[in-house]
């Protein structure tokens, strides 16, 4: 609503009814800004053109300089994954490590250079955990290797107890990287180790591919639904400035997706979602009860597969 100084009706001697405009009634006051740090994301994440002659393997895009996103070409690979690589006081947190067909090690240890050089110097630990345990997700681990490097296996057992979580689902973990905490949370039904990654400074979630803008394979609908529910709880009462998951798979057209195996997506859909979108595929699921079906949504496809 747009202020505007407040109109009032005034009887005056003569008993004429006459509109004056007096100060502001309810001037607007600022905004109360939330206490997280700010960042921008691009309008297009257009890595390489629809030839790949040249085509760069790996974009590196800076949110803001302590929160970076690393997105695969499609001409290494049609997966076209989204990495994050978020830096702490004490340690650097990469979650996810690619799709085959890029050096996804290299980009991620240039972004490492590009921090030390400018925080004088200084090198962190690198922490490498996934959203899930996908080969597109999964297959830089291994060109990650090396000292002060720790790569914690997508497995349900090495997450858990990397995390300390005893009660698996329902427990939430925290991840201090420094200053900076992470908030984990086990969401199985895409996969059996999918899990959430929720940083507090920024205020971003990060969702895998348990929510993202495409098409959303659930191999245990049962887990799925229940993880959605608590993503939808836990975003209730947390600022959540971005639902950011590993890949874009709709274009900006509603309703309509990329064919699987596509490479190159000129008119794509932006990666960030909201939290207003858990809300929607939670209510998706709850209309169809316990027996979920392929349902096309506006900005993702409900789309449950065999496991
Ligand atoms: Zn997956
Ligand atoms: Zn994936």
């Amino acid at each position: 609503m747009i202020g505007r100084p407040a109109q009032a009706w005034r009887r005056f001697a003569t008993g004429a009814l006459v509109a004056t405009v007096s100060r502001p009634a309810f001037a607007q006051v600022p905004q109360p800004v939330p206490a997280i740090e700010r960042g921008t994301l691009p309008n297009d994440w257009a890595v390489g053109e629809s030839g790949c002659v040249g085509a760069m393997e790996v974009r590196v895009q800076d949110y803001n300089e302590n929160f970076v996103i690393l997105r695969q070409s499609g001409c290494t690979n049609f997966e076209k994954p989204f990495l994050y690589l978020i830096f702490g006081e004490q340690k650097a947190l990469l979650v996810d490590t690619g799709a085959p067909g890029a050096n996804v090690g290299n980009a991620v240890k240039e972004v490492m250079h590009r921090w030390s050089t400018r925080h004088e110097g200084r090198t962190l630990p690198l922490v490498v955990v996934h959203s899930h345990g996908h080969g597109d997700h999964t297959a830089g681990d291994g060109q990650l290797l090396g000292t002060d490097v720790t790569v914690v296996p997508a497995t349900l057992e090495r997450i858990q107890q990397f995390f300390g979580i005893g009660r698996w689902p329902g427990e939430v973990a925290t991840y201090d990287l420094g200053g900076r905490i992470i908030d984990v949370i086990p969401i199985p039904g895409h996969q059996v180790a999918s899990v959430a990654y929720y940083d507090r400074r920024t205020g971003i979630l990060l969702t895998g591919d348990t929510m993202y803008p495409g098409r959303l394979y659930i191999r245990d609908a049962a887990a799925f639904i229940q993880s959605v529910r608590r993503l939808v709880d836990f975003t209730s009462t947390r600022i959540i400035t971005h639902v950011l998951g590993a890949h874009i798979e709709n274009s900006r057209t509603p309703y309509v997706d990329y064919a699987e195996g596509t490479k190159y997506q000129p008119a794509e859909h932006p990666l960030e979602l909201g939290r207003a979108h858990l809300l929607e595929l939670q209510d998706g699921l709850a209309q169809m009860g316990a027996r979920v079906e392929r349902r096309v949504l506006r900005d993702f496809t409900i789309w449950p597969i065999q496991p």
